[in-house]
This record gives structure tokens, C-alpha cells and sequence, in this order.
């Protein structure tokens, strides 16, 4: 944990007790705050209350004397309107931050000897592959990373701060848009898609919080950004005019004159104006497709940046083991492979994992985005059947029409049996069944993990219902 000492002796108010803001309340208490800590949710506060924290309900106090306000990410902070907290709070002028501000705080309060790096990244999609991929690099090359921050652990949950260490955060548009201090030695930005418009009252707000991540940068500093998307190239074009720090542009559609890009699979470097071909990343499995290629121009310009070789960081990539429910491979009966990539919950993301196969057996549904499957149109010819479960079955069916056969399965097992019949009785080589849904997963599921968690149970009982009738017959 990484105590919080700004506050010590003073009330702090904490609304919203999910895993960052619990992580917030015992770093704050651990600096000697004297926390006031609140959800709306009951079910939330009773979590909390099990778990041994002492509730207040900051509704009813006296706001003059908080010296804070440390709010969830969750919580609505500027649009669609600010939430009621914030409302009250900026009545009153008190301070409204989040757990990385905090955090950014304790860090600049260092002697500039003692602070650790911080390697930030963000964008639409790839954060949280990306920031996997440069922790594990990092720790293969030897030095003491910690990843964290929307990603596995809440950033004040992480270990405490030490000069030799490199903090790899994962940075939601929502985190950005409560930071002021954080100052990033590495500040990555993949690409910029329409995503969570109502919370940012629109593109250009979306695009402003994600540009809060190059704040505070100087001429030591790095900024690494993607150029495939129309918005974050715009904003590379701005930071380089500014020259406030090193700017490496990446792409995997396109070669670079100056840059890193992946050309059909090959990664290039290129940052002193000569290519030079580093490796091919066809090779790592565990990477699979475009998208994939450039989060990996991503993590290998970021490395680059913190003084890593090139073959030390090719070599670290190979290795990487992936991330659970993102084109994840997670069995095989017979000749047929099960690929659980329960992340995409959205059409966009289903397309990437399209893109990867020229032909799969496709498990897609759940409920359904607004646009429904209007992006995954042109890869249809890439599905050699659908399997629709959930709330979108007549919807996706519909959508679907003559183009792609089809079939209603109601449930993740039915379409996971159907699938494999379909699968094993085709002449294809090496059949590929694709849970990759393009819908949310709460008519059946807790959470993406959840209905992940479902498919790889399904598919372990299937391998071992094979297994058993193989040894039977034998
Ligand atoms: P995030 O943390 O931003 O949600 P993830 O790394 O968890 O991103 O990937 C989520 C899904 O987004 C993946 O299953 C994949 O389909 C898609 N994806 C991953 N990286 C990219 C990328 N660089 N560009 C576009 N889509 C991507």
C-alpha cells in the first residue's frame, strides 16, 4: 500500500467504496486522515462495513470541514451533470480528486532523486493488453515493475514508492479526467475511438480527458502515440508543435518515416529516420492480429524509451503469457481450438478478433450495443457459422439475414455443443471456435469475466468428456 500522508490530522470525505475507493480509504487512514467514507449503493457500504471499515454518511455532515473529496472514477464528475458529491463539494470549494492525483501528490513530494517512474497508458482499446505486455517486459529485463491503476490492483494498493521503481499504470478516460499532477516519464496513447460520449459531453471531451495523460511532461519525458486513428494522430501533430517532449509516433496500418510500425507483422524502428527491422510478431502467439501489433509497437517504443535494448525487449515479448478473456486460446477437442475473447463487448472489438481469423464458428450475443453488428458487417465472410445466445439472438439473427448461417442457442452451452459438431464435422483442418460476443454480458453473466469464466468451464468439460470416451475405447 502507499500511504497517503497530505492529509494527516485533516477529514477527508470518500464517495464510492469499490476496489479503488476501499484501496483510497486505507492509504488515506495509513497517512493519518481522518477518512469519511460513503457509497449510495447498499450493497457496496455492506461490503465495506464486512470488511471492517467504519461508515459515515458524508450526506449528512458538515462540508467545511473536509480538506478533500476523493471520488470514484465511476462517478459521474462532469457530464452527463456532476454528481450530487461534486455538486456539494464545489459549493462549499472543497477539493474534488481521484486515487491517481493522490498518488501523482506523494510522488512529487519525493526529493527528484528518490521518485519512481511512471509509465502511463491509455486510449479506446489495447490499455490493458498494453500495459500487461510493458510490465512483463520490464520484469523480464530485470527491473522492479508494478503494474496497476485500472488494471488489476488500484494504484494506492500497489507497492509503496521506491526510486528504482517503475510504476506501469493503466489510465481510463475517467481516472484522466480527475488528474491535475501526474507527470508520466512515459505517457503512451494507443488510438482514440467513440467510447462513453455521455461522460465526457462528447468526442471532443473524450478527447480532451485523454489528452490530460501528456500533462505535465518535459524535454526528459516521452510520449508514444498511436497514428491509426484520426484523433490521436491530430494530437501528436499538437504535441510536436509544442516540443514540449520526445514524441515517437506508432502505427500497425502503415510504415513510419520516423517511428515504429508493423508491416506484415514485421516491426520496424525507425525513430532516427532509418527502418530497421527488429522482429517479426507473427511469431508470438500470444499476440494475435493488427490490434495486437500495435500495442506491441506500443510496449516496444515505451521499453525503447526507458533505455531498453531492442533484443532484450523482442526477446521478453515472446514470452509474454497473455491476458485472460482477450483472444485467449484455452483448449482444443480433437482438431477443433476454443478461443475465449469474452472482453469484446463491443462491435469494434469483435472485429479485431475477425481480423485475426480468416474463418471461425462464431458464438456472439448478450445484449446488444445500439449499433449492434453494423461494424462487424464487412468480416462476415470470415464466419463460417453463427451461434447466438442471449438478449441479441433475434436482433444478431436478423442482422445476419442470408449472408451468415446461423442458428439460436439461447445459452452459452448449447451454442459451445452445436458449435463443436459443426466444427469437427467440416473438412477444415484446424477449426477455430470464436466466443467473441460484440454485446455486454449482464442478461446471463455477472461480468465479461464471468461469462469468460463460463466458456472455459464448458470447454474443460467437454476435453474431459473426450478424454474418457477415448480411454474407453481404447
Ligand atoms: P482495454 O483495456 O482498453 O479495454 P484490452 O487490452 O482489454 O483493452 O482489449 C479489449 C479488447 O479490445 C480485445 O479483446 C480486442 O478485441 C480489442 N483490442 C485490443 N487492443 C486493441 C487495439 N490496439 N486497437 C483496437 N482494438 C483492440
Amino acid at each position: 500500500m502507499i500511504p497517503i500522508r497530505e492529509f494527516a490530522g485533516q477529514y477527508v470525505a470518500v464517495f464510492g467504496l469499490g476496489r479503488t475507493g476501499l484501496a483510497t480509504v486505507r492509504a488515506l487512514q495509513a497517512g493519518g486522515a481522518k477518512v469519511h467514507a460513503w457509497d449510495d449503493n447498499e450493497i457496496a457500504r455492506d461490503r465495506a462495513v464486512e470488511q471492517g471499515f467504519d461508515l459515515v454518511d458524508i450526506n449528512k455532515r458538515d462540508w467545511q470541514q473536509y480538506s478533500a473529496l476523493v471520488l470514484s472514477p465511476g462517478i459521474p464528475y462532469r457530464y452527463p451533470e456532476p454528481h450530487r458529491v461534486v455538486k456539494l463539494a464545489r459549493m462549499v470549494g472543497v477539493d474534488v480528486i481521484g486515487d491517481m492525483e493522490l498518488f501523482a501528490r506523494a510522488v512529487n513530494d519525493l526529493p527528484e532523486h528518490a521518485r519512481p517512474k511512471i509509465v502511463g497508458i491509455t486510449g479506446t482499446n489495447g490499455k490493458s493488453t498494453t500495459t500487461a505486455l510493458i510490465g512483463h517486459i520490464l520484469r523480464k529485463a530485470g527491473k522492479d515493475a508494478r503494474v496497476g491503476g485500472n488494471i488489476g490492483v488500484g494504484v494506492l494498493d500497489m507497492a509503496p514508492l521506491h526510486s528504482n521503481s517503475i510504476y506501469v499504470l493503466e489510465l481510463s478516460s475517467y481516472q484522466l479526467d480527475l488528474i491535475e499532477s501526474l507527470k508520466c516519464d512515459v505517457a503512451v496513447l494507443l488510438n482514440i475511438t467513440p467510447d462513453h460520449l455521455e461522460r465526457h459531453g462528447g468526442m471532443q471531451g473524450y478527447i480532451d480527458a485523454k489528452a490530460r495523460i501528456f500533462n505535465n511532461q518535459t524535454r526528459q519525458d516521452f510520449a508514444v502515440v498511436g497514428m491509426d486513428t484520426m484523433p490521436s494522430q491530430i494530437m501528436m501533430a499538437r504535441l510536436s508543435m509544442k516540443q514540449r517532449q520526445n514524441c515517437i509516433g506508432i502505427s500497425s496500418e502503415f510504415a513510419l518515416g520516423r517511428g515504429i510500425s508493423v508491416v506484415e507483422g514485421q516491426l520496424f524502428d525507425s525513430q532516427n529516420g532509418r527502418a530497421s527491422s527488429v522482429g517479426d510478431l507473427r511469431e508470438i502467439k500470444t499476440l494475435p492480429g493488427q490490434h495486437n501489433y500495435q500495442n506491441a509497437a506500443a510496449a516496444y517504443a515505451a521499453c525503447r524509451a526507458l533505455g531498453l535494448d531492442a533484443t532484450v525487449i523482442m526477446e521478453a515479448m515472446a514470452s509474454f503469457p497473455g491476458l485472460a478473456h482477450r483472444q485467449e486460446v484455452v483448449g482444443k477437442v480433437g482438431k477443433v481450438t476454443f478461443v475465449n475473447d469474452s472482453k469484446a463487448t463491443n462491435g469494434q472489438a469483435t472485429v479485431q478478433a475477425l481480423r485475426s481469423y480468416s474463418r471461425v464458428y462464431w458464438i456472439g450475443g448478450g445484449v446488444p450495443k445500439s449499433d449492434g453488428l453494423a461494424d462487424v458487417r464487412p468480416y462476415f465472410n470470415h464466419i463460417a457459422k453463427a451461434y447466438l445466445i442471449g438478449d441479441a439472438q433475434k436482433q444478431f439473427a436478423r442482422e445476419l439475414g442470408d449472408d451468415v448461417r446461423h442458428v439460436n442457442c439461447g445459452t452459452m452451452r448449447r451454442a459451445i455443443a452445436e458449435a463443436l459438431h459443426d466444427a469437427h464435422a467440416s473438412d477444415e483442418p484446424d477449426p477455430i471456435i470464436l466466443l467473441s460476443p460484440a454485446c455486454a454480458s449482464f442478461d446471463q453473466f455477472r461480468d465479461f469475466e464471468d461469462r469468460g469464466n463460463a466458456y472455459k468451464q464448458l470447454v474443460s468439460e467437454m476435453m474431459t468428456e473426450t478424454e474418457k470416451l477415448r480411454a474407453s475405447l481404447v
